[in-house]
């Protein structure tokens, strides 16, 4: 017989009651250290005070009014979003899927607005992860997801992550935007080397074409810059965020141009529950946080830290680990192990949460607020993890 919630999660058997910073509490009172964050989602930890009471204290005030009205809140995080980064404008959603049809939307409505309404398909990566909309599934580089869901969304098209040559041959005239996660998670925590976020942003200048950015999880602070592409100097037209960006609570925003946006006007997108005051102000105050003096350098900081210690694992345990990976808090080893036994090892003897992804590699995401103890404490589960084993391996 079915369950109640529909079948559609392999789900680990724990259940949590609640969470302090870094730590999670499971209803039988175990003790967990959480570096799964939800998925790279609770950017600042469990129950942060300040984060609690601003939700607390706006849920009291005013959850929801549609965008029939002005919303300060909105306005107020928009400015915000726009004063800090490339964008000019910013549309809010609900989740990350929703981030990127926003932003797939954008650049084909900026395409035919500029006379060139042939121009809609949309060039992606291998290994890549947009979401589980029907138009975020035809973005996603995997079969598996779309299998017996019927006809793809049509304008997608899949090149090697990294490879330019394959880029630029994929370019034709009816191409209107690249679509590129700066840093891979979903699909084995893979870093786009810097050049080639810049000759991306060459091909796309040279073609007449749009750059999305997908920083649903690596960008609000996650690599110890606001956003990921900041590292390599160069902006995207568009840009999709989500998780990290509520700290929990759920909110995606679509960020551009203005000249990306230059064919948006009213009537053409929407949302009904799209940037309430409740979800404006869990992420005007994420935002609070993440943009204090000195908070985005600990995150960077902490990330060089723990990156020391994760490096050299390869090396002291080649029967386990394949490499370390990652860029700022979202980290990963490729395994030589299947992943699963590692992720189980880690929970189950050393209290410790991670996230399993593609490629045989376990992702590594703590909040941004942990500190060098949490990563110490992280370090020595799994050190102890994989001398366990190696030893069983051998
Ligand atoms: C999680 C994720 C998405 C989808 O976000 P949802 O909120 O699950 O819809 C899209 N892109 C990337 C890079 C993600 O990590």
């Amino acid at each position: 017989m079915v369950t109640s919630v529909m079948p559609t999660y392999g789900r680990i058997d724990i259940a949590f009651e609640r969470g302090e910073g870094p730590y999670l509490y499971t209803t039988d009172g175990r003790r967990f250290l959480d570096f799964a964050t939800g998925i790279a989602t609770n950017s600042l930890g469990h129950a942060h005070p300040r984060l609690t009471k601003a939700i607390a204290e706006q849920a009291g005030r005013l959850m929801h009014v549609s965008n029939l009205y002005r919303i300060p809140e909105q306005e107020r995080l928009a400015d915000r979003l726009v004063a800090t980064s490339f964008a000019d404008t910013v549309f809010f959603c609900n989740s990350g899927a929703e981030s990127l049809e926003g932003s797939i939307k954008v650049a084909r409505r900026y395409q035919f607005h500029i006379g060139q309404p042939q121009r809609t398909k949309i060039i992606c990566c291998t290994h890549s992860f947009h979401g589980r909309t029907m138009a975020t599934l035809s973005a996603t580089d995997k079969e598996a997801y779309r299998e017996g869901f019927g006809p793809r969304v049509q304008g997608f098209s899949h090149v090697a992550f990294g490879n330019l040559n394959e880029m630029r041959a994929a370019v034709d005239d009816e191409t209107a935007a690249i679509l590129v996660e700066p840093v891979q998670g979903e699909g084995g925590v893979n870093v786009a080397p810097l050049a080639y976020l810049q000759a991306l942003r060459e091909i796309a200048d040279e073609f007449g074409l749009l750059l999305i950015f997908d920083e649903v999880q690596c960008g609000m602070g996650r690599t110890g810059k606001l956003w990921a592409h900041e590292w390599a100097g160069i902006a995207p037209d568009i840009l999709a965020s989500a998780k990290g960006l509520g700290g929990g609570f759920p909110v995606g925003a679509v960020l551009a141009s203005e000249k990306a946006a230059s064919g948006m006007k009213p009537g053409l997108h929407g949302s009904t529950y799209g940037g309430n005051p409740l979800a404006m102000t869990a992420a005007n105050t994420v935002l609070d946080v993440v943009l204090e003096p000195g908070f985005l350098e600990h995150v960077d900081r902490t990330a060089r830290y723990f990156w020391d210690k994760l490096a050299p694992l390869p090396k002291r345990f080649p029967g386990v680990i394949a490499d370390a990976r990652g860029a700022g808090l979202l980290l990963g080893v490729k395994c030589v192990v299947p992943n699963g036994d590692l992720q189980t090892r880690l929970r189950e003897d050393h209290n410790l949460l991670t996230v399993g992804a593609a490629d045989n590699a376990l992702r590594i995401l703590p909040p941004l607020i942990i500190e060098t103890s949490h990563v110490d404490e992280a370090m020595a589960g799994i050190e102890a993890a994989c001398v366990g084993l190696a030893r069983h391996a051998a």
